[in-house]
């Protein structure tokens, strides 16, 4: 556990800290204190868009005060890794649990109306409490569903969900055939694979409809907050299409609690409304979206086959071009269909195999 300087931290992010290097090098040292005798570790604790968003050249005057530390000598510049190896921890902590250095209250900013806001003291932040309740329903609601159905595929249903992250970073076909040699509990059919995929997809929405963002500010409407409902709504497409699961009428009454501040926005249950039907207006009827991953699976092999019969060439690149032409029609699911793509060369290749000879007249 590493604890930063707070007001060093304060003076960067607020303070205009970063507007002279020199100054900021100054700061910075006289944060030694030479009465500890023992090795010291200064550093600061902000958000990286600070350096260059929140101020201008805010990123020159870390450099210029990084190079300037090093090239004379003043201090060394290590990193917590190193600084942890020469350094052994010296005093034991205890985390008082539950908080947080944003809200006074605890982490209540992300449940309730705590007082907390980024500058609309006048408004209500009770949506908070339903917005936490209409998740914390859904995800109650697929992860026994999920775990369910998980364990007839993998051998701890939690530990894959938690090592999907793997294949998620990497991105190659041999990440996705480790992880199933990892954790599959017998040889999977391609079907069963697809499922797989499509439960861990689900897991992985769950999550990130938790992203801290969507509770941290003033109102329903936001941005941040709009984004975490989207991952809700995924949630409620796979849970259908995995089990046959209609969740979406009890998350819209739970959502419709969640009030903006203003009017127009309505509530929770109208930003998913008009999120969900955003995203589907060019496909609700006939396109990938909103479908079966195998329904739109098929129309982008018919669409690359189509290249591949033209250009003699199917490269990741073309795939790309065949996405970006029909984005519309792909939009909710283009990172789906990159990682389909990843995930299922098999299935295609069967599938590209079968359309080229039926082409041909073979
Ligand atoms: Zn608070």
């Amino acid at each position: 556990m590493f604890f930063y300087d707070g007001p060093v931290s304060q003076a960067v992010s607020f303070e205009g800290l970063l507007h002279n290097g020199e100054k900021f090098i100054d700061r910075l040292l006289t944060a030694f204190s030479s009465e500890r005798g023992r090795s010291e570790l200064v550093h600061v604790v902000t958000d990286g868009e600070v350096y260059g968003h929140h101020h201008a050249r805010g990123e020159m005057a870390l450099a210029f005060a990084l190079e300037q530390i090093e090239s004379r000598g003043l201090a060394r510049i290590t990193n917590y890794g190193e600084f942890l190896e020469k350094h052994p921890p010296i005093s034991e902590v205890q985390i008082v649990e539950n908080s947080s250095w944003s809200c006074a209250h605890g982490v209540d900013r992300w449940r309730r109306h705590c007082g907390c806001h980024s500058g609309r003291a006048d408004w209500s932040q009770e949506w908070r409490a339903h917005l936490r309740d209409a998740m914390d329903w859904l995800r109650d609601e697929v992860a026994e569903r999920y775990e369910r159905k998980a364990v007839e595929l993998v051998k701890n249903a939690w530990a894959a969900r938690d090592d999907y992250i793997q294949v998620l970073l990497d991105g190659s076909d041999e990440s996705w055939t480790r992880f199933r040699c990892r954790h599959a509990s017998r040889v999977l059919s391609l079907a069963e694979e697809k499922t797989l995929a499509e439960l861990l997809e689900l897991e992985r929405h769950a999550m990130l409809m938790y992203t801290s963002c969507g509770w941290f500010f003033d109102d329903s409407s936001g941005i941040e907050t709009r984004q975490v409902i989207g991952h809700a709504a995924r949630v409620v497409e796979l849970a259908e299409a995995l089990f046959h699961k209609n969740l979406e009428s009890p998350l819209l009454e739970r959502l419709e609690r969640a009030k903006s501040n203003i009017s127009e926005h309505g509530n929770g249950r109208t930003m998913y409304e008009k999120l969900v039907k955003g995203r589907c207006t060019a496909t609700a009827h006939g396109d990938g979206a909103g479908r079966e991953p195998e329904h739109w699976l098929n129309v982008l092999v018919n669409d690359l086959t189509e290249q591949f019969r033209t250009s003699g060439e199917m490269t990741f690149e073309t795939m790309e071009r065949v996405l970006q032409q029909r984005k519309e029609a792909y939009r909710r699911d283009l990172e789906t269909a990159r990682r389909m793509y990843r995930t299922y060369p098999r299935l295609f290749e069967e599938n590209r195999e079968a359309r080229t000879s039926r082409a041909a007249g073979v």
